[in-house]
C-alpha cells in the first residue's frame, strides 16, 4: 500500500494562555493532517486491518458504524485508495435523507446495508456474522470503530513518534481502542483519556483487556462529556468557534472539542504542576462536522 500519508503527524505548540501563565506547555499532534480523506485516529486502527486483509488474500472488508461514523468514513476511503472492496453495516433504517457520511462511503464505492438498532446490536455475534457471510461472501472483519488488535497495534505508533520529552498523553476516547495502543507504547508516561461517552468507565476495560502488562498510569476523564456521546451544549460550541478563531484549527464537537475543552478548564484549575509538558491528540473526526450545520457554517465560511 503506497498511500501518500503526512507521517509522523507534525507536533505544534498550541499556545493557550492559561498554560504559558502557569509555565504549563501544550503539544497538538496533528493526526488530523495524516490525509484529508483518511484522517486522525481512525487511519492509525486501520492500517494493520487492511494488511491483515491483504495478506489473507481477502478481496473485500465489512465493517460497521451509525449514518455520521468516521469510522465508515474512513474505512471507505481506505477501501478505496488500497484497491479493497467495502461493505459498512449501517445502525438504523435507510434515512429518506442521507448524511454526508453516507454519501461519501458510497461515492467511494462502499456497500451500504442498513439493519434496525436491534439487529445492530448482534454485530459481535458469531452467529449473525455467519449471517453476514451469506449475504455478502467472505469478507475481512473489521469491527465497529476498528476496535481489535490490529487497531491497537497501530493506534501504539502515535506514542512511538514522539521524539521529545513530555509528561501527559491525552486523547479523545469512544471505544478505547486508540487509548490501548498509547498504553502499550507510552511507557512511564501519564495518560488522560477524555471519555465522548457519559460513562466512561469501561474504557479501562478495553485498556486492561489489550495491554495487560502495561499498567500505565491512566485517568479517565467523563466530566466533558457534556451528556453523552455527540451531546453538544451552545458552550462547547462557541469554544469550538472561538477555538478555531485564534488557531485555526479546527475540533469537532464530538469527540477532539470535548477533550480540549476539558483539557483546558483543567489547566485553568491548577491540575498541572507548573513545567508540565502534555501532548494532546487531534485525532480527526472533522468530516463529521457536517451533522451540526451551524457550527459546519462558523468553521467552514470564507
Ligand atoms: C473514533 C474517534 C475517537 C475515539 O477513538 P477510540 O479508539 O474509539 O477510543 C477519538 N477522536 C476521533 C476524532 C474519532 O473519530
Amino acid at each position: 500500500m503506497h498511500l501518500p500519508l503526512q507521517l509522523p503527524s507534525p507536533l505544534q505548540l498550541l499556545p493557550l494562555p492559561a498554560a504559558a501563565e502557569r509555565r504549563v506547555e501544550v503539544w497538538l499532534k496533528r493526526e488530523d493532517l495524516i490525509h484529508p480523506l483518511l484522517s486522525g485516529n481512525k487511519w492509525r486502527k486501520l492500517k494493520y486491518n487492511l494488511l491483515a486483509a491483504k495478506e489473507q488474500g481477502a478481496s473485500s472488508i465489512l465493517t460497521f458504524g451509525g449514518a455520521w461514523s468516521n469510522h465508515i468514513h474512513a474505512t471507505a476511503a481506505a477501501g478505496r485508495l488500497s484497491g479493497l472492496n467495502t461493505i459498512g453495516i449501517i445502525r438504523g433504517e435507510m434515512p429518506k435523507q442521507w448524511s454526508s457520511t453516507l454519501e461519501f462511503a458510497r461515492e467511494q464505492g462502499m456497500q451500504l446495508h442498513f439493519i434496525s438498532r436491534e439487529s445492530y446490536r448482534q454485530k459481535e455475534n458469531p452467529e449473525f456474522i455467519q449471517q453476514l457471510r451469506q449475504s455478502f461472501g467472505d469478507f475481512y472483519l473489521v469491527p465497529e470503530g476498528g476496535n481489535n488488535e490490529p487497531g491497537v497495534k497501530g493506534s501504539a505508533e502515535i506514542a512511538e513518534e514522539i521524539q521529545m520529552p513530555y509528561d501527559y498523553l491525552c486523547t479523545a476516547c469512544g471505544t478505547g481502542a486508540t487509548l490501548a495502543g498509547l498504553a502499550r507504547s507510552a511507557q512511564g508516561k501519564k495518560l488522560m483519556g477524555f471519555s465522548a461517552l457519559k460513562a466512561g468507565d469501561f474504557l479501562m476495560d478495553t485498556v486492561l483487556r489489550y495491554a495487560p502488562e502495561a499498567a500505565p498510569e491512566l485517568k479517565i476523564i467523563s466530566d466533558y462529556s457534556l451528556g453523552g456521546y455527540a451531546k453538544t451544549t451552545p458552550a462547547l460550541m462557541a469554544y469550538i468557534v472561538e477555538f478555531h478563531r485564534r488557531y485555526a484549527i479546527r475540533l469537532d464537537p464530538v469527540y477532539t472539542g470535548k477533550m480540549m475543552m476539558g483539557l483546558e478548564d483543567l489547566i485553568c484549575r491548577d491540575y498541572f504542576a507548573p513545567g508540565s509538558v502534555i501532548v494532546a491528540l487531534h485525532t480527526g473526526g472533522l468530516q463529521g462536522i457536517s451533522g451540526f450545520p451551524d457550527l459546519h457554517k462558523a468553521l467552514f465560511a470564507r
